[in-house]
């Protein structure tokens, strides 16, 4: 018996595993795929927002720009990539300089440091590609881009460390109450807790249907990308906003903490929460949308496409607290963007229900830190060093990147260890170059098969069904 249940990992049940690992009360979070960050945390715009953009006096205003002042803090703690890189919202007529002033309000009510208003050919000597259409922008310097799938790792890595039981491939397919006591079903048997936190993102309201009446409807949103080759990576040097419709933010030019591109995303409701197909129609308007704002944009340097889904729901603002109908049921839904910005303010709400339940008591001995070797980082002497300890360290298995067996092998032996090519590819990067694993996977594939003991036919390349020498990798059987 546990006295918390978290159920998804994403980035906000990794959030508040961590926050809650620092207490004196036992954790377990269930997540059903073979992996965490495998929802809408692994495919999004990965902008920490600055807060301009919620209406005023609602939680997300709050949250956003409370998580945004805590991610530095923790990122740094965590050994994180995250940079301040400010963010600007392009206005090309005076109608829409009507909207950068009404966002520059509402942020200043937010409590967003430092934004400024700027002319056309301001923001052109920040960001000299801009296109000569522009005429202002809202700058504010807060804004940051980060890695969602490394943060969520970090935070439930360290949660682990302190104590916390993460339980992978554990699809929650019932839930009931019995004295007081919530009994979770999984394939991997019956777990008990006094208090539910339900993080499954675009899958909470059938969590919450498993135990309550119906309280919310989510809407799934699908939102396209381009991510660009790093040659494009400095074809803007801030994240690059158009101004906000009832279409989402607009389409966004940004560089990502790992030197790319990335461009995007549409926004168009699906009926499948789990359709993260990329279309002709979405990726052709992401392209004429950010031509607009971004003239120059090589597309011919583009190195994937992907797909991410939002949790929409009818109101405008994330749906967190109790359940109405069932006491210790406590709901974080609704989590659209900027739910990623968000997350450690979020999680600081759900330790305040638990505490509410339980009075927590900080652990004696925490260990709030993580670091891991980045050998590509590292100088000649160091990499000397680190290769006559570990010849692994030694032998590249991503060129692209400069990726090192060594550096695959630690993290597979890490506290939440990858079982497949693109867990491997999210902790350590290799495969996230210009071949984008041509190379490097069958390399990954067999270090995977050695470490775990398994079959190569065995090894995933992401999601349950993916298997690449036997079935398919896309559609089908593939997550
Ligand atoms: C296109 C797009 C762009 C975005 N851009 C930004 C941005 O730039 N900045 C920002 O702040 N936010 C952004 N967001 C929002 C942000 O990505 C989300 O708010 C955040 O990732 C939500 O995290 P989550 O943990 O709630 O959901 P998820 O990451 O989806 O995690 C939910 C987890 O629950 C698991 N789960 C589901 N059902 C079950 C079950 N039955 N049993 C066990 N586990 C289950 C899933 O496998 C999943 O791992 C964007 C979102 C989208 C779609």
């Amino acid at each position: 018996m546990q006295d918390v249940i978290i159920i998804g990992c994403g980035v906000i049940g990794a959030a508040c595993a961590y926050e809650l690992s620092k207490y004196d009360v036992s954790v377990t979070v269930l997540e059903k795929s073979n992996d965490v960050a495998n929802g809408t945390t692994k495919a999004n715009s990965a902008i920490v927002h600055a807060g301009y953009d919620p209406m005023p006096g609602t939680k997300m205003a709050k949250l956003n720009v409370d998580g945004n002042r805590m991610m530095g803090e923790i990122c740094k703690k965590l050994d994180i990539p995250f940079k301040r890189i400010g963010s600007h919202v392009l206005a090309f007529s005076e109608k829409e300089m009507e909207t950068v002033h009404e966002l520059y309000r509402r942020g200043t009510e937010n409590g967003v440091p430092d934004m400024k208003i700027l002319t056309g050919d301001e923001v052109r000597k920040m960001e000299p590609n801009i296109s000569e259409d522009v005429v202002g922008s809202l700058y504010a310097p807060s804004a940051g881009i980060i890695s969602p799938w490394e943060l969520t790792l970090a935070m439930i890595e360290t949660a682990v460390r302190n104590g916390t039981n993460l339980q992978l491939e554990a699809p929650v397919t019932a839930i009931k109450k019995k004295d007081g006591i919530f009994h979770v079903t999984t394939p991997k048997g019956e777990f008990t807790a006094s208090i539910i936190i339900n993080a499954a993102g675009n899958h909470a309201e059938n969590i919450h249907e498993m135990i309550g009446v119906k309280e919310f409807t989510i809407q799934p949103c699908r939102g396209e990308y381009y991510l660009l080759d790093k040659s494009e990576g400095t074809r803007v040097g801030s994240v690059v906003f158009q101004c906000p419709s009832e279409r989402g933010k607009g389409i966004l030019v940004a560089p990502t903490v790992h030197g790319n591109l990335i461009v995007g995303p549409d926004s168009v409701n699906v009926d499948d929460p789990d359709d993260t197909s990329n279309t002709a129609a979405g990726l052709d308007y992401v392209r004429k949308m950010a031509t607009l704002s971004v003239p120059s944009i090589s597309f011919r340097d583009n190195i994937r496409n992907f797909a991410g889904i939002r949790a929409n729901h009818s109101g405008d603002d994330f749906l967190i607290g109790e359940s109405k109908t069932v006491e210790g049921f406590y709901n974080i839904a609704g989590i659209k963007s900027p739910g990623l910005s968000s997350a450690p303010a979020i999680a600081l709400e759900a330790v305040d229900y638990v505490n509410s339940k339980f009075e927590l008591k900080k652990k004696e001995s925490y260990c709030d830190s993580r670091t891991r070797i980045k050998f590509k980082e590292l100088s000649d002497e160091e990499k000397a060093e680190i290769i006559k300890k570990n010849p692994l360290y030694g032998r590249v298995i991503c060129r692209c990147e400069t990726v090192t067996e060594g550096e695959i092998v630690d993290a597979i032996h890490s506290p939440v260890p990858p079982t497949t090519i693109n867990g491997v590819k999210r902790r350590v990067g290799a495969g996230m170059g210009r071949c984008q694993g041509g190379f490097c996977a069958p390399r990954v594939q067999e270090i995977l098969s050695r470490e775990l003991g398994v079959d190569m036919e065995e090894i995933l390349m992401d999601g349950p069904g993916s298997y690449i020498l036997t079935g398919r990798t896309k559609g089908g059987n593939a997550e």
